[in-house]
């Protein structure tokens, strides 16, 4: 039977991109989007590279939306080998005493508790099937602070302490579990961001020692990688894919 992965975020950008790569591998993928139509466009993407795909629609804030992906994944494919937990949303990037606190519950909803919903159903379905790999989704703004963006970078950082706990935890019980923290990558979360605030688009570029944004296709690389490789003995760790971007602020 062909190993099985969920993918959040599944619908667009780098968790429509890590389901292509992965397809590649013979991985059948359940797709979880909040919006039904991303979702079924990765579903048909996925299968013409001859794998087998199922589309979910679910909010990753509400936890009864978690239980029913991994239900359905379990229903359909039978176990979950990889998950990719990686829906999000960056919020408006305002300044954060001008932030209401409607935004602030929402990105927190999404990005950080949404995340530790996904890792406490799917990793006891893991667990009890053995082990599993898990990929987080965190941030260049994960590992260091930024500005405009206060409560994005708090759910970041927070998802590198879920990683890491995570390992302490039940490493021992056959799971790892990593996080990549991309820098600016061609996504449309990045696109209507940078629509959004023209002025920071200008500087994003110019301040990557690689002088480009990163690419979808770059970060599947990644995740494929840490998810499917016999490299069995990488477990907690946050990797930067950020042109050099972090390491040289
Ligand atoms: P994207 O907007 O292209 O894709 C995100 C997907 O998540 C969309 O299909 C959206 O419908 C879905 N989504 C949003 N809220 C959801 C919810 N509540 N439940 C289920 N699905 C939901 O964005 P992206 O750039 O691919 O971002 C993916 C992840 O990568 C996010 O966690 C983001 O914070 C992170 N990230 C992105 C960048 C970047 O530059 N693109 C950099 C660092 C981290």
């Amino acid at each position: 039977m062909s190993n099985a992965a969920i993918i959040t975020g599944g619908g667009s950008g780098l968790g429509q991109a890590a389901a292509l790569r992965m397809a590649e591998e013979g991985v059948n993928i359940s797709v979880v989007d909040v919006k039904e139509e991303s979702a079924l466009e990765t579903v048909e993407l996925v299968k013409e590279k001859g794998v087998d795909a199922i589309a979910v629609t679910a909010d990753v804030s509400k936890k009864e939306d978690v239980k029913k992906y991994v239900d359905q994944t379990m229903e359909h494919f039978g176990r979950i080998d990889y998950f990719f937990n990686n829906a999000g949303i960056s919020g408006s990037g305002g300044y954060f005493l001008e932030t209401e606190p409607e935004e602030i519950e929402q990105i927190v909803g999404i990005n950080l508790l949404g995340a530790m919903y996904g890792v406490r159903y799917v990793a006891e379905v893991m667990i009890n099937n053995g082990g599993g790999a898990i990929v987080n989704t965190s941030s260049s703004a994960g590992v260091i602070g930024q500005d405009s963006v206060v409560t994005y970078s708090a759910t970041k950082h927070g998802i590198v302490g879920l990683t890491k706990s995570m390992v302490a935890e039940y490493a021992k019980d056959g799971l790892r579990v990593n996080a990549i923290a991309p820098g600016p990558t061609e996504t449309p979360m990045v696109k209507d961001f940078y629509e959004a605030n023209p002025e920071m688009k200008e500087n994003a570029a110019g301040g990557i020692p690689q002088k480009r944004l990163g690419t979808p296709e770059e970060v599947a690389e990644l995740v494929t990688f840490l998810l499917t490789s016999p490299a069995q003995y990488i477990n907690g760790e946050v990797i930067r894919i950020d042109g050099g971007f972090t390491n040289t602020k």
